[in-house]
């Protein structure tokens, strides 16, 4: 917080104080937090980062908040994984998955949430509320728990009973609405206008929310020895998480913390039943036309996406491209990570994988770039998707006879 000097706006770039506000009043452009980089070169190192804190918060000085003690479940810095297995099975050469399946509520909206809400409780508001396609609402409902705030979160009616159970545990306020994600947000702009005092993580806490974001791109840099990838993969809703990782690379080199200048080239990943930006780039479009969602990828749900615009453009510009996943590619994703790397995701992460699969074999990702894949939510949330694909091997009377004539298991003769 030290370094931020307002918000801006990203279409005419007219300024504003760093308080709840998230459109431009002049133009409606979305508004972004806007630093004083060289100011903020001068104060930050690695070495300051490297002794900070095992989580998000280590990158405090890139972040909107002044709070030394934000509101933390111990969100992030989580686990680089060299995925050699996968990487050999989609014909690719240096593979990583970021595994963010491992965060507090298990999924990357932790990062966007701790951000919001503590820049929340800076500003004064007691109440926190959002519009979610699951995850956001997981993450929220602990935050504010973990914060003494109010929770008031609304979700639509249809999600995953393990999102629905993981949410209401934590106290606050629930309201599954009777409609889809966009449904259920277009409530959510208009309840912020009716109850200002309430922090919409989303809508008017979104121009801090965004920034979390960019955790991701940190983290990644740090852990490949603060240098970026030649390559992203990042699953697209709204499109703010990938237009913020593409932003988090771009920042860490301006203040001089990379060794070399990133190239990164950044691709989209979307469900075929929701997939409005991808299905933009593909017909080389600048108008995203809103779909009605049909996939059980839920927590990429959103068919009017806010970002949109953003995502294409920053895949675009970087040189990436976008693909699209069937329900059926998902779940074969959510297998292959499993199979080969011990991971265990939602089927946001099956999007992600499948498509990082397709873009391999059509080359648009090479085997000679440095690739990390983003899985940002855990299996363990959708476990339905996979229910009737995925069980015992053989069910078997408690007998050496009956196992033996039920299963072969390869590899599995030990003569020596
Ligand atoms: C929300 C979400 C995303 C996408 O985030 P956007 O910033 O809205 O594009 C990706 N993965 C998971 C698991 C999510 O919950
Ligand atoms: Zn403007």
């Amino acid at each position: 917080m030290d370094f931020v000097t307002g918000l801006r706006c990203r279409e005419c770039s007219r300024t504003y104080p760093a308080e709840a506000l998230h459109v431009c009043d002049y133009c409606f452009g979305p508004l972004e937090v806007a630093y004083d980089y060289d100011a903020m070169a001068v104060t930050v190192t690695r070495e300051r980062i490297e002794s900070g804190p095992q989580s998000i918060w280590r990158y405090a000085d890139l972040l909107p908040v002044t709070d030394t003690a934000p509101i933390d479940l111990r969100t992030g810095f989580t686990p680089l994984v060299r995925a050699d297995r996968l990487a050999a099975e989609l014909g690719l050469g240096e593979l990583w998955i970021k595994n963010d399946t491992v965060n507090p509520t298990g999924s990357f909206k932790d990062r966007v949430v701790s951000v919001a809400l503590t820049r929340a409780r800076e500003l004064g508001f007691k109440v926190a509320a959002c519009a979610s396609t699951g995850n956001l609402a997981n993450s929220v409902a602990a935050h504010a728990a973990r914060a003494g705030m109010t929770s008031v979160v609304f979700i639509p009616k249809d999600l995953e009973l393990a999102k629905v159970v993981t949410t209401a545990v934590y106290g606050g306020y629930l309201i599954a609405v009777d409609g889809t994600y966009d449904d259920v947000n277009r409530l959510c702009a208009e309840l912020a206008s009716e109850h200002p005092t309430w922090a919409f993580v989303n809508v008017n806490l979104r121009t801090y929310y965004a920034e979390g974001s960019k955790t991701l791109a940190f983290e990644v840099a740090e852990q490949l020895g603060w240098q970026a990838p030649d390559h992203v993969v990042v699953p697209v809703a709204s499109g703010s998480q990938l237009t913020k990782i593409h932003k988090g690379f771009g920042e860490l080199h301006r203040v001089g913390l990379l060794h070399d200048e990133p190239h990164v080239r950044v691709s989209g990943a979307q469900a075929a039943g929701c997939s409005p930006v991808a299905t933009a780039f593909a017909d080389g479009s600048d108008a995203i036309r809103p779909v009605r969602p049909k996939t059980i990828a839920k927590s990429l749900a959103i068919g009017n996406p806010a970002d949109g615009w953003y995502a294409l453009e920053t895949v675009r510009q970087s040189g990436g491209s976008f693909a699209a996943a069937s329900d059926e590619e998902i779940l074969e994703g959510i297998r292959l990570l499993a199979r080969t790397e011990g991971i265990f995701a939602e089927t946001a992460g099956g999007v992600t994988i499948a498509c990082l699969a397709k873009l391999a074999t059509s080359g648009v990702v090479r085997p000679d770039e440095l690739v990390v894949a983003y899985v940002t939510g855990n299996g363990l949330k959708t476990v339905e998707a996979l229910a009737g694909t995925t069980g015992p091997t053989a069910t078997i009377a408690p007998t050496i006879e009956a196992f033996a004539s039920a299963v072969e298991v390869e590899g599995g003769s030990h003569t020596t």
